[in-house]
């Protein structure tokens, strides 16, 4: 028996005041070594050697520093005795360096989008759908808003716990990070790639520059504008067509992106350069064509083969369980790493 209900609430902890706590109250923050605010020069090992950073403090008044932080949405499966599943959000200190980042320390859970039950019959429907889209994307905008007000105000002075003062003009996301379900219910992208134009059935071939035109607020507004055109104004075929193209391209026509912010927007918020800082491009994704196309998956299909015939050359030795494989094939994803000078032009906050 479904419960009809009224309303759908969201309830979660401001992100800001939650990274100003683990700055302020963690054991981590206690330690000076622990802590990065400014850009480094590096081998881009951690946040502070990156560019985003850079750009960042470039924008902000002399000497003061900015409350950074990553956020990471993924689906938890809570118990498999009945408990529901939900999407889960969590901060990141972004001003922890790598290091001690991995402590739960520098972490804090924020909170989880409810689950809303629509009967079986009606999951499907395509208002259900959008509903559930529009939902995610006011909760996101609610989200968005804590570092919108932080940024308003003028962030905050604070004193650290090793008792320097310390003036933080603002609150910013350095980067969001999700896998593909996860990442993709943030940007609305569908099945094309988070950051650039390219669709799915295009990821494994070479685009040619053009083809890989960055997301950016503007870009994508342009070809919302351009497909509502086609898909109001001209025949039903017409519509159709857009709309295929519109769902290729990752364009949602119908739902606003609740972390797209807003034009010129003096209080930005994933970093000072509107264009290589958006919701689109602080969303790295590692299992697209990213890199150059096809790499990456040709490197994942490598890695498998390379345990089957591991496992097929032992049999019986080793135990054929799922995340004994995944472990494995990241001690060679890590050793094939390090063995690899990294490329200066790579970009750790792309
Ligand atoms: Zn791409």
């Amino acid at each position: 028996m479904e419960c009809p209900s009224q309303t759908a609430d969201f309830t979660f902890t401001d992100p800001v005041e939650a990274c100003l706590r683990l700055l302020l109250l963690s054991p981590l923050g206690a330690d000076a070594r622990n802590l990065a605010f400014f850009p480094e020069d590096g081998d881009l090992a951690d946040y502070c050697n990156g560019d985003r950073m850079r750009r960042v403090h470039a924008a902000l008044p002399q000497g003061a520093a900015a409350l950074t932080c990553t956020m990471f949405f993924d689906e938890i499966n809570r118990d498999e005795k009945g408990f529901n599943t939900g999407d889960g959000a969590i901060v990141v200190g972004g001003f922890f360096r790598a290091r001690a980042r991995e402590s739960t320390d520098a972490k804090v859970s924020f909170g989880t989008f409810p689950k809303l039950r629509f009967p079986a019959s009606n999951r499907n429907l395509d208002r259900v759908k959008l509903f559930l889209k529009q939902l995610r994307h006011s909760q996101l905008n609610a989200i968005y808003d804590c570092f919108t007000r932080f940024n308003n105000r003028g962030g905050a002075v604070v004193q650290l716990q090793t008792g320097t003062p310390l003036y933080l003009a603002r609150a910013v996301i350095l980067a969001i990070y999700g896998d593909f379900p996860a990442a993709r219910k943030i940007t609305l992208t569908g099945s094309g790639c988070p950051q650039c134009f390219v669709p799915e059935d295009l990821f494994n071939v070479d685009n040619g520059k053009a083809a890989r035109e960055p997301r950016t607020r503007r870009a994508m507004k342009k070809r919302k504008r351009t497909l509502l055109l086609l898909s109001t104004t001209g025949t039903t075929a017409c519509k159709e067509n857009a709309d295929k193209r519109a769902r290729r391209e990752g364009v949602d026509l119908c739902v606003e992106n609740g972390m797209l912010g807003v034009d010129n927007d003096k209080n930005w918020i994933f970093g000072a350069h509107p264009e290589l800082d958006n919701v689109f491009q602080n969303m790295p994704q590692v299992s697209l064509h990213g890199m150059d196309e096809g790499l990456t998956s040709k490197l994942n299909l490598g890695c498998i083969e390379a345990v089957i015939l591991e496992l097929k050359e032992a049999p019986g030795k080793i135990k054929w369980s799922k995340a004994g494989v995944c472990r494995r094939i990241d001690r060679q994803v890590c050793a094939a790493m390090y063995s690899f000078d990294l490329n200066s032009e790579f970009k750790l906050s792309h």
